[in-house]
């Protein structure tokens, strides 16, 4: 049995846990360092097998209602002028638990953190670690907290993202790697005319279109930016146009609105590639502090959803906690690396320079696309 665990990062994966350890009546507290559950972005899509994570936590209906529920699970592909290339289509989760779920991230938060305190959650908001005694895997985890409190901790997880403290404690400084990409991305009011995913093919680029809610969309491009360039805060709408000015079709309207830099964000695209163990003793890692991935498949998310509930099952009942610890990484390195893979290998092909390479692309695509969509779900359907 349990006395406590800590979890430090209320993210994705942070907030996840903590519903599905307090679901099984594991007490539990969660550090966020921010005061304010509002992450700085934009939107993000859940695919099927976040979704039914989200369905074990108790919360598919709420994120159904809160965000945009893609009708067929269809992505339209179109050329940078606009013309149709193929349509692929992404599978169910079930019956009940839809392919596609677009919404806004405030949204998504709002939504698990709402859960946290109606399950009555122990949540510590602007609050962070200052120092970690974990010397015996025997003892709990010794926690003092930057309020000047402490903490006594069965399990302490490192859910706190790319820049992990946690793993840095663990594990020494590991500097994520830098994919050579970037993504744009800004916010829209959503026409009625536009209720399916969209990824619009350039030379070297790509722009997708997502409606986050019934009259709510986001626009995300990828571009190639080696040596990892700065850009300030000031230039992202005007850079974000001028990257994408070759756009034309659905993208044309949108692209003229960007000018609230409020509403467009940079972000350089950087994974973790951390080697087995993801634990020491009684500390692990979970999502992108352990294995952060590029977005091209969009699926981050969702496999730090993956982990809270596996790890919250495993957790359940736990006799021998460093075991239980080492194999749970054990268990999800695979799956993860996989993911990462294919989603640098769908970053990387979708980044084709020049017009005859563009071509052949669309070409392949139109062969070729659905098969990738079934195989890649084929995998995410077995087992976690
Ligand atoms: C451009 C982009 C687009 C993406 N699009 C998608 C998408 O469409 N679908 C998808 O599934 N995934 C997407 N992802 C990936 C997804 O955002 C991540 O995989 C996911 O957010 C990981 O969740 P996490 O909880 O592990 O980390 P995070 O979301 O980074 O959360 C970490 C939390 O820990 C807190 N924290 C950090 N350090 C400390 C500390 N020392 N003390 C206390 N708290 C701390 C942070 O404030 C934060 O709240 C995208 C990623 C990027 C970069």
């Amino acid at each position: 049995m349990l006395n406590r665990v800590v979890i430090v990062g209320g993210g994705i994966a942070g907030s996840a846990l903590a519903i599905a350890l307090a679901r099984r009546d594991v007490p539990v507290t969660l550090i966020e360092r921010e005061k304010r559950w509002t992450p700085a972005s934009s939107g993000i899509f859940i695919y099927c097998n976040g979704l039914m994570a989200l369905d074990q936590l108790g919360v598919l209906d709420e994120i159904c209602d809160s965000g945009w529920v893609s009708p067929d699970g269809g992505n339209l592909y179109l050329s940078e002028d606009g013309s149709v290339i193929t349509r692929t289509v992404y599978p169910r989760g079930s019956a009940r638990v839809p392919a596609i779920v677009g919404m806004r991230r405030v949204e998504l938060h709002r939504v698990l953190a709402t859960c946290l305190e109606r399950l009555g959650v122990e949540v510590r908001l602007g609050v962070t670690v200052t120092a970690i005694d974990d010397a015996d895997p025997h003892r709990p985890v010794a926690l003092t907290l930057s309020d000047g409190t402490t903490l006594a901790a069965d399990v302490l997880i490192g859910a706190d993202g790319i820049r992990s403290q946690i793993r840095t404690h663990l594990f020494g400084e590991i500097e994520p790697v830098y994919t050579g990409f970037g993504v744009w991305r800004s916010t829209h009011a959503k026409p009625a005319s536009i209720d399916t995913k969209i990824m619009m093919m350039g030379t070297g680029t790509r722009l997708g279109i997502m409606p986050t809610s019934r009259d709510e969309l986001y626009m995300f491009g990828t571009t190639r930016e080696p040596g990892k360039p700065f850009y300030s805060r000031e230039t992202w709408a005007a850079e974000m146009r001028r990257k994408f000015g070759a756009f034309a079709g659905p993208a044309v309207a949108f692209l003229a609105e960007i000018d609230d830099t409020k509403n467009v964000f940079y972000t350089s695209v950087e994974e973790v590639h951390l080697p087995l163990p993801w634990s020491r003793g009684r500390v692990l890692l979970i999502g992108d502090a352990a294995h952060s991935s590029s977005p091209f498949m969009g699926q981050g998310g969702a496999m730090a959803l993956e982990d809270a509930i596996i790890l919250a099952e495993m957790l359940d009942g736990v006799s021998d906690i460093p075991a239980t610890l080492s194999r749970f990484s054990e268990r999800r390195f695979a799956r993860c690396k996989f993911v990462q893979d294919a989603s640098r290998r769908v970053g990387e092909a979708g980044a084709a320079e020049d017009g005859s390479g563009r071509d052949i692309r669309h070409a392949r695509m139109r062969e070729t696309a659905q098969q990738d969509v079934d195989r890649f779900y084929q995998r995410i359907a077995e087992p976690a």
